[in-house]
Formats: C-alpha cells, structure tokens, sequence
C-alpha cells in the first residue's frame, strides 16, 4: 500500500455536509463555543438544499387559522403511520421558532399585503386534522426557498467563526475498539492531501441517494455518503424501502417542478384532458400528498391515458394562472419549464412524469439527532459519538412518506436539536481521546485499494446498471417478482463493484477516484432499499405493494434496520415511538386523534 502523509485536525465537533441541515448545526455548535469544523465535498451553496423551490412548513397562521397539532395530525397521516410520533410532535412544535430564527438571521421571505411571511399551500397540508380546507402553511422565498435558506446559514455560520473544510471529501469514520465515533477521514480534492479529522462529536449531514436512480431531481452529488459510511461501521440503515417519487419531474431531464406550483392553482390532466385526480382524491385533488399523486399519475399512463406520442407522461397546466402571479410566486419553474421542457408555461402545459426525489429512509436516530444502534431489548440505543440530520438522517418524522415542505423544516429544526444536544453532552474542556489507529488504517487502505482498482469494469458502466435496476425494479408501484428479480440482480451488480476499473491513480481532482468512491457509497444504499422493499409484505406510504394493497398495522407497523455487507443484506425491525412528548393537559394532541386509519385525501 501506498504511504500517505496524514494531516490531524482537533476539534470538539465535525460536522460533514453544508446543507441546510449541515449549516444549521454548525451554526448552533459554533453559537456555543463548541469548536466546530464543517467538511463538505462541495462549496456550502452548491449543496443540493439550493435547489429546493417551494418552501419550508410551519404553522404560522399568517393566511388563516393554523396549529401546530393540525401540522402535527398532516404530518403522522402523511407518514402513513410509520413515523416517531415523539420526533413528528417535536418538529411541528418547534417549526414556528426555527423559521422565525431563519428570518431574523435574514433568509428574504416573500410577504403578504401586510408584511407577514408569505405561505403557500402543499398537498397534504389541511386544517382541523384532516376535516378542513387545505392550509397555507408552507414558508416561501418565492420559488428559491433553499437558495434563500442556505445563503443565509453559510453567512452566519462563518460570522460565528465556524471552521470550513471546503472540497474535502469524507471517505469513512473513524471509530474506537468499544464503538464510539472518533473522527473521520477526508481527502482534499484540490491538492490531493488527505486528512484525519477527530472530534468528540461527528455530525452526518450528508444528504440523500436519490443518484441510486436512473431519473431523480436531486443532484448527481446526492450519493449517500454518509449513510454509506455508517453501513461500513456494521450499523443499521432504517426505512430504507421508503423511497418518495415527486409527481412532478420534468418528463425527459427529471428537473423539478416545485409542488408549490399545484399549491397556486396548478393540475394535472391525461389524454382525454381530464382532471384524473378529482376522481381518486375527491377532496384534496392536485394537493393529495405525493405518494398518492404519483400512483394514480402511474396508473392512469398504464391505462392508456398517458399524453405524448408514446402516452407515456401527463400535462402539468399553469397557463390559466394568470402571467403577474407566474413573474412573482414562481418564477424559477417558468424558466425551468422553457429550459428543459422548451414549453411556455403561460401558453402550454408542461409534460410531467412521477421522478425519484427524496429518501425517508437513512440513520435511525432519536429527535435530538443521536445515532441508534438497536440491539435486542434496547431498540433506543445510542451510537456513542455520532449524530445523523437531514436528509440522511432518519428521526423518523416522514415515515412511509413525506409532506411536501416538511423536509426544509426537518433540516432547520433537527440541525438546531443536534446542537443544543452537543451543548449538554460535549465538554469543551476535555481533550480528545487519541484517534484508534487500526481504524484509521482501514479507512486508509479501503481509498487506496480503490485509487488502485483495476479491474474490468468501469466505474459508469455499473453505475448505470445499477440506476436502471433500481429504477425499473424498486419503482412506484412493486410487486413480489420485480422485487425478487431485482435483489438477484441487485446482488450481481454489487458484487461487481470488487471488479471495478479506476483509470486516474492520480490524488488531485481525481473525478474518476471521486464517483468511483460515490458509487462505493450508492451500492449499499441500493442494496438495502431493494433487500427492505422486497421484505414488506404491506403497502404503505410510498411503498405500493400490487400483490399486498393494503397496510397492515398488526405485523407492519415497524421501522425496517438493514445492516449491509457487501451484496449481503440483514434485516431486523424496531417498534415505532408511539407516544407524543405531552398529554393533552399539557397542550398536546389527543392519541384518539392520530390513532391510525384509512389515509384518504
Ligand atoms: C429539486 C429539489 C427541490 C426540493 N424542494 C423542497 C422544498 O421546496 N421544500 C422541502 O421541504 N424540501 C425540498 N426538497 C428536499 C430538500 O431540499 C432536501 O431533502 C434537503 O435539502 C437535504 O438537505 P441536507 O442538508 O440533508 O443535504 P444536502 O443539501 O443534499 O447537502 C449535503 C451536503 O453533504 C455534503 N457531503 C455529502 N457527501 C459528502 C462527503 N463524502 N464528504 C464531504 N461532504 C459531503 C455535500 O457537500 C453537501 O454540503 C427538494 C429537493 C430537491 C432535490
């Protein structure tokens, strides 16, 4: 192997991702004299947090009544009943207090007549738990939320003399002999040098893996890396089979057309120019939440009732919004639609198709952000060291799906939970336990084997098998024989990852070294989606099973652990936290409320 020249870091915390998620808590660490590095592969606002448009729920009021149970109620039906009902109430709780710190850091909300924040509609978004009219509850900077958000944070982190690590790449964790996390590894894409960071605390911000798919909104950074990283550690990925398709990808590139866009009138019709959803959703229509959208969008394409040529996609219609309206609330989408769809939007409808955009599943954690490694009669235990948020984490406040909206407000509230958590259990004044060698050395010679990989298959190559498998195999709609093909073929394509080709032995901006490393981290990812999916024999949320319809409460209701080696997949489960945080007699919701039933929008 080859010698490498390691440069040590020291810090109190390492936080690794400069997303909204990774911002937030390394403002909130650095806000308490904690010291505080941030390791990211990309440059803070390039993170894929900027290209989120529609904007951030919370249950202000500012357009009409609202409550934070109501938010609380949308939020545990919209999981299907799978999330931690401990983790939802926190987050709908704390929404209001996390968006007004936002502002008062500056993020340039859009506002109401009055000077309020101005808020939009989001499917699923309702108001007397469910009985009411849709609520205008999600936050918005026209249709640039992210991009508002995460310019602000990076600001205020590096006002509070956070450290950045620009351009480093994470590779693996460090950990001790007893399981705590110590540190990690990183190599600088500029210069080639590589890096041990060691920290009391580490922080996996790193995002989701919607780049496991052929066709997903997210950008090709979005590989899983710290999940990955975890998996190598021998610890669980939770929920991974829960993967949420965006009814509103544009058909073609997959670019994002916000659901703020059926939040200001929007809808959806088929060949026969019929407004489909009316008929599944009678209620909500258009604004159903996602998974419910993208099923029927599937269905009616399967039922010949596809638009285009090939009646393969469906006509997302804003040209009855009148043009101010497109100029003010939403206008990226019309620039989005001329440029990838070459439609538009005032004139024409633009051609949509259900995309892979998010992932509910990643590292189970507890609502302060804590890692759990669940063994037998203790499903809440904590991995010492380590703490998840954001998109890779798993708190688990989006269950089996996700509301629109509801992931910014994830980011802000738990980067900031993970922070005050920090605060209690780091100790500034302690030094550092000394980095555990022999991990350290694994971690090295895990980059260099692959710096030196040379085997037949080109790092592309399998990347694109393995995207088009998932895409066809894992898809919206599941059944018991595309999922048993697909884990079979699932196990070839990453047993091949042993017989990978790196062309670039080189150490700076090595690109090839780079994806080949991010397609190390996408397999398990894979793996433990198809393996998890393939196990639950129920549909839930955006898991739609055709040879298993309906959900199943009495042997379901279960969060899936998957412990990935290789092509080698375990599963085991852990109950889901069905308790909130207050009884009724403190302000919290009524269990009769969120009892489960069926979800019908
Ligand atoms: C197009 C689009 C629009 C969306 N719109 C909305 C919306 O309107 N409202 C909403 O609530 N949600 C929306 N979402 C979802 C939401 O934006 C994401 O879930 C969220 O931004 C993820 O944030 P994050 O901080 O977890 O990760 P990211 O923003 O993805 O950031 C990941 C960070 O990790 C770093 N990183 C990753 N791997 C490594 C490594 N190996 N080493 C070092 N650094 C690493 C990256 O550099 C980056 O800084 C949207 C998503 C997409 C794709």
């Amino acid at each position: 192997m080859t010698a490498y020249d390691i440069t040590h870091h020291t810090y109190d915390v390492v936080v690794v991702g400069a997303g909204g998620a990774g911002l937030r808590a390394t403002l909130g660490m650095a806000e308490q004299g904690l010291k505080t590095a941030c390791v990211t592969k990309v440059f803070p606002t390039r993170s894929h947090t900027v290209a989120a448009q529609g904007g951030i729920a919370a249950s202000l009021g500012n357009m009409g009544p609202d409550s934070w149970q109501w938010h609380m109620y949308d939020t545990v039906k919209g999981s299907d009943w799978l999330g931690d009902t401990d983790a939802m109430e926190y987050l709908a709780r704390e929404a209001p207090k996390a968006v007004y710190e936002l502002e008062h850091y500056g993020v340039p909300f859009s506002r109401t007549e009055s000077g309020r924040i101005y808020q939009r509609p989001f499917g699923g978004h309702t108001t007397e738990f469910g009985e009411g009219p849709p609520v205008q509850r999600t936050c918005a900077a026209a249709d640039r939320t992210g991009h508002a958000i995460l310019h602000t944070l990076y600001g205020q982190s590096v006002k509070h003399d956070a450290q950045f690590f620009i351009e480093y790449f994470a590779t693996d964790l460090i950990m001790s002999e007893d399981g705590q996390c110590q540190g990690i590894l990183a190599w600088k894409l500029d210069d080639g040098t590589l890096h041990a960071f060691n920290a009391k605390m580490v922080v996996l911000a790193t995002g989701g893996y919607g780049r496991a798919y052929f066709s997903a909104t997210s950008a090709h950074t979005c590989t899983g890396d710290g999940n990955a990283m975890v998996a190598r550690q021998g610890l669980p990925l939770q929920d991974m089979e829960f993967v949420q398709f965006h009814p509103t990808g544009i058909y073609g590139s997959g670019c994002l057309i916000t659901e703020g866009a059926r939040g200001e009138g929007g809808y959806l019709t088929n060949s026969e120019g019929e407004r489909f959803m009316e008929r599944y959703a009678p209620t909500y229509k258009d604004l159903a939440s996602r998974d419910v959208v993208s099923r029927c969008m599937t269905i009616e394409i399967r039922e010949g009732r596809g638009v285009g040529p090939n009646k393969d996609h469906i006509y997302l219609h804003l040209n009855h919004i009148p043009k101010e309206t497109l100029a003010e609330r939403l206008p990226g989408i019309t620039e989005s639609a001329e440029i990838f769809a070459g439609v538009d939007l005032t004139r024409e409808p633009i051609p949509v198709l259900p995309t892979v955009h998010y992932n509910m599943g990643g590292i189970p954690t507890n609502y302060w952000g804590e890692v759990l490694n669940p063994v037998e009669g203790d499903p809440d235990r904590i991995a010492p060291g380590l703490m998840a948020v954001g998109e890779a984490g798993c708190a688990s406040v989006h269950g089996a799906n996700r509301l629109g909206s509801n992931s910014l407000i994830d980011l802000v509230v738990f980067g900031r939970a993970a922070a005050i958590k920090a605060g209690e259990v780091v100790n500034p004044n302690e030094a550092n336990p000394e980095l555990n060698q022999a991990s350290l050395d694994a971690a090295l010679a895990r980059f260099d084997k692959i710096r030196h990989a040379d085997g037949a298959v080109p790092t592309a190559d399998l990347r694109d098998e393995m995207q088009k498998t998932m895409q066809s195999d894992a898809a919206v709609f599941r059944t018991d024989k595309t999922l048993a093909e697909g884990v079979e073929k699932m196990k070839v394509v990453a047993g091949k990852l042993d017989d990978i080709k790196v062309t670039d032995r080189s150490m700076i901006w090595n690109s090839d070294l780079m994806e080949t490393l991010e397609l190390t981290n996408l397999m398990p990812n894979a793996m433990a989606t198809i393996v998890s999916a393939e196990a639950r024999k129920e549909s839930r949320g955006a898991h739609a099973h055709e040879d298993y319809p309906d959900r199943d409460d009495v042997n379901w209701r279960k969060h899936t652990l998957a412990v990935v080696d290789g092509p080698d997949v375990t599963l085991t489960y852990r109950p889901v936290h069905l308790d909130p945080l207050t009884t009724p007699d403190e302000g919290g919701i009524e269990l009769a409320r969120i009892a489960p039933k069926a979800r019908v929008y």
